[in-house]
This record gives C-alpha cells, sequence and structure tokens, in this order.
C-alpha cells in the first residue's frame, strides 16, 4: 500500500519555515492580488492566498476591479504596483474577463515582482538553470519528492500535460534534477506505454479517471496535480486513487495533497522577492 504523501503538513511546515526567515526582514513581505470581476472559484482561491499572507505574517493588498474594466485600466494598475515600494509581489489571480489580453497584462508585471513566474523572463531563467522564481505548483512538487526522500536521478519521469503553468515547467524541474523526463498530451498515442514505465508519473491534465491502475507501475511515485469534480461533485485529480493505491508506493491525495503546496510555495516566492527587494538576497 503506498504511502499517502500528506500535503497540507508539508504546506504548514513550508509556510512556518517562511514566517520564521520574514522575521528578520526590515519590512514584513508585501502581496498585491489583483482580482477581476466576480467569479466564484476565483474569490476563493484570492481569499486563501491572502490568509496564507496573513499566517506567514505577510501583508497583502487587494485590488477589486470590475468585470468590465478595460486592459488600459488594469496596465495602469500594475504599472503604479510596479513602482510601490510596499509591494514585493504582484499576482493576478486567473482567468480574465474574455476583452482582456491575458498575455500583456502577465508580461507587464515587472519580473522581479512576478512571484507566480509566468513571465517570460522569468520562464527562461527557469529554463536555463538560473531561475530567480521557481514556478509553484511544480516547486510543490519537488518540494514534496524532496520530503519524503523519493530520488528523482537517473529515473524515468513521466508528465502527463505541457501546459506552460504547469506540465512544461515540471519537465524542466524534474530534468534539472537529473531525471529522464517524458512528456504527454493531448496528441500523444497510447498514453499507458508510457506511463507503465514511470518510476515518477505526476498527472496534470483534468480528467477524472485518466490514471488507471494497469497504467502505473508497481512501485511508481504517483503525483496527482489536477484538480476535477467528478460526477457527484466531488473535487477529484486525475488518477483512480482507490485502485492505484495499493499499487503504487507513493500517492497525492486529492484534495490535500498538491493544491496546498503551491500556496505554500507562492509564500516562498513572496519572502524570496521581499528579500532581493530589500537587498538582502
Ligand atoms: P491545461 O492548460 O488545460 O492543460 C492540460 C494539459 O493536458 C494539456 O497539455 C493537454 O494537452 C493535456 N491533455 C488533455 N487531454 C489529455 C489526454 N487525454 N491525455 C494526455 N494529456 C492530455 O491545464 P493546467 O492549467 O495545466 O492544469 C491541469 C490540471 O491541474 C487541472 O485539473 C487544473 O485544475 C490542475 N491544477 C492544479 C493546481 C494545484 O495547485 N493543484 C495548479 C494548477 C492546475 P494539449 O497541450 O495537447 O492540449
Amino acid at each position: 500500500m503506498a504511502t499517502r504523501i500528506d500535503g497540507k503538513a508539508l504546506a504548514a511546515k513550508v509556510k512556518a519555515r517562511a514566517a520564521e526567515e520574514a522575521k528578520g526582514l526590515a519590512r514584513k513581505p508585501g502581496l498585491a492580488v489583483i482580482l477581476v470581476g466576480d467569479d466564484p472559484a476565483s474569490r476563493v482561491y484570492v481569499t486563501g492566498k491572502e490568509k496564507d499572507c496573513a499566517e506567514c505574517g505577510f501583508l497583502s493588498f487587494e485590488h477589486k476591479l470590475p468585470a468590465e474594466t478595460a486592459q488600459v485600466e488594469l496596465l495602469q494598475l500594475i504599472e503604479q504596483l510596479n513602482g510601490d515600494e510596499d509591494v514585493d509581489g504582484i499576482l493576478v489571480q486567473l482567468p480574465l474577463p474574455e476583452q482582456l489580453n491575458e498575455e500583456q497584462v502577465l508580461n507587464a508585471i515587472a519580473p522581479e515582482k512576478d512571484v507566480d513566474c509566468f513571465h517570460p523572463f522569468n520562464v527562461g531563467r527557469l529554463v536555463i538553470g538560473d531561475p530567480v522564481f521557481l514556478p509553484c505548483t511544480p516547486a510543490g512538487v519537488m518540494e514534496m519528492l524532496k520530503e519524503y526522500d523519493i530520488p528523482v536521478q537517473g529515473k524515468q519521469c513521466v508528465v502527463l500535460g505541457r501546459s506552460n503553468i504547469v506540465g512544461k515547467p515540471m519537465g524542466t524541474l524534474l530534468m534539472q534534477a537529473d531525471g529522464t523526463v517524458t512528456t504527454c498530451h493531448s496528441r500523444t498515442p497510447n498514453l499507458a506505454k508510457y506511463t507503465r514505465e514511470a518510476d515518477i508519473l505526476v498527472s496534470a491534465v483534468g480528467r477524472v479517471g485518466l490514471v488507471t491502475a494497469d497504467m502505473v507501475k508497481e512501485g511508481a511515485a504517483v503525483i496527482d496535480v489536477a484538480m476535477n469534480r467528478n460526477a457527484e461533485g466531488k473535487l477529484c485529480g486525475d488518477v483512480d486513487f482507490a485502485a492505484v493505491e495499493p499499487k503504487a508506493a507513493y500517492i497525492t491525495p486529492v484534495p490535500g495533497g498538491v493544491g496546498p503546496m503551491t500556496r505554500a510555495m507562492l509564500m516562498q516566492n513572496i519572502l524570496t522577492a521581499a528579500k532581493r527587494h530589500q537587498g538582502m538576497d
């Protein structure tokens, strides 16, 4: 039976570490959060991030804009926050309403305040192996592997999904940790052929029941990034948890796995930004 990787407990540890380190700073780290419109899921995410900031002793500044906000207004706000001395990190909650150009908005955030690690500058630094920030979700997965002493070096790592936010940076981090990485996506024929070879299998697709027990190698570490709702409306991942758990060596639950780690790694990035901003790194 697999060891369940406790993302909640590890996230608490990461946040406590960040809180402790922040005490040594001259000024409390500050996060500006921009929420455009009133999408209920986005509201929940923003509230969660503000709660995490409070828990770590960081400040958070919420900027709530109406759904009909124009591109130029949003860019002006970002410009203002880029120059705000109290703001170390800027986060624009996605998705944005249709009329807004997401790429242009994310590129307007000063790279040194880009705590989500979405700016092409930071993505480039990551790819060349000299990152300032680490993308929160893949960094959370790496932290879990480290905490549970799951070796990556020389291991076969298979990532399902190739998004800019999860799949691509996940593959990059595993490769930089000396894993042999295969990335699969919607055009990959015979997914199981790859997944059955995986010592570490990371699924970031968003499809209930995608990863079945017959697709998993005995003794693998199975990391489920996805957040789906099943037919009963219950939160679940891509992996058939009940069937895979007896076969894997390690498995992450959904909820309580990667989700809390993503939030914790954001706090880590805010701390990094604040330290650099205050000339301490
Ligand atoms: P996304 O942008 O929709 O990307 C999904 C990826 O899955 C794409 O690369 C897509 O391939 C691939 N895919 C689709 N169907 C597939 C199939 N049948 N077999 C193999 N690959 C397939 O999603 P995302 O933003 O990366 O998020 C992925 C999941 O993780 C979602 O459930 C999301 O809610 C969750 N998530 C969780 C966290 C967290 O903190 N836990 C954070 C971010 C995201 P193509 O590129 O070919 O279309």
